[in-house]
């Protein structure tokens, strides 16, 4: 049980992000959501976390290429709730270019994103987590933290740089308590996927099972999707007792594609 931790879940308005903020809130866990959205939809987000899990949830709309706003997500987290237990760094974007056209502001966007962001919450973060000689940190990588594929310089670049920020944040945190480790999943079935499936269709002339088995699973010996599900559930384990030697460790579940 997660009862009386906090969690900060960076991105958790959508996707893997949400799945895991809802499996800590299931644990007992106060959250603390985070990313871009409709405010109605958000504010329905929330209630219904807090209804349901009868924890609470606040929502931060803090654009994290920002470092000053990191520091009031982190900041709400120690004022409604005391402390930050749990840092899942999650918010995340893509883009898909060679590299002689990929846009200067797009490389920048990305590296602060889906990399710097994840310095600057550490770093605000890591005293309320010594205070309490607890802490779990999870950051979402992918399998693109371990192989690259070609038109994604930045991601790639990003994602394999966050497997180096966990291992050095993991042995300077060591004896406190502290585990900080990455989840890397290969394909999840997400909306955003899943709306790219008929326009692919309609553009290669193919079915829908030809669209995921042979361009979106190339990769994913099991040709199947992650669930958002299945990543949350690695998460809540990450934060157990039971994980409390796990850190510095980079964790696939990608359906066998980094065995290749
Ligand atoms: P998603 O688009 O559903 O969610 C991304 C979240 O990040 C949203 O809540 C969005 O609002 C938020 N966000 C975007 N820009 C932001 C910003 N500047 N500041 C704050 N929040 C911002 O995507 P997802 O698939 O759930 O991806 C979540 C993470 O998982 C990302 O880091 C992504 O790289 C990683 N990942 C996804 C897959 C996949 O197949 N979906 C695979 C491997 C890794």
């Amino acid at each position: 049980t997660l009862k009386g931790r906090s969690a900060v879940v960076t991105g958790s308005t959508s996707g893997i992000g949400l799945a895991i903020a809802r499996a800590f809130a299931r644990e007992g866990a106060d959250v603390v959501l985070n990313g871009f959205g409709k405010p109605d939809e958000i504010e329905a987000t929330r209630t219904t976390i807090e209804a349901e899990f009868g924890v609470r949830a606040v929502y931060s709309p803090a654009d994290l290429t920002k470092p000053d706003a990191i520091a009031g997500l982190i900041a709400l987290s120690t004022d409604s709730f005391g402390g930050v237990d749990i840092l899942v760094n999650n918010a995340g974007v893509q883009f898909v270019s060679p590299i002689e056209e990929f846009p200067v502001e797009k490389w920048d966007q990305i590296i602060a994103l889906n990399l710097s962001s994840a310095f600057h919450t550490l770093r605000a973060a890591v005293p309320h987590m010594k205070a309490k000689g607890w802490g779990r940190v999870i950051n979402t990588a992918s399998a693109h933290s371990m192989v690259a594929s070609p038109f994604k310089s930045a991601y790639v670049a990003a994602k394999h740089g966050i497997v180096g920020l966990t291992k050095t944040a993991a042995l300077e945190l060591a004896t406190h308590g502290i585990t900080v480790n990455c989840i890397s999943p290969g394909y999840v079935w997400t909306p955003l996927v899943e709306s790219q499936i008929p326009d692919t269709m309609k553009a290669r002339g193919l079915t829908k099972e030809q669209v995921i088995e042979n361009v979106l699973l190339a990769a994913q010996p099991t040709k199947e999707f992650v669930t958002v599900d299945q990543v949350a559930a690695l998460a809540v384990f990450l934060c157990s007792d039971g994980a409390s030697q796990i850190t510095g460790a980079n964790l696939a579940m990608d359906g066998g594609w980094t065995a290749q």
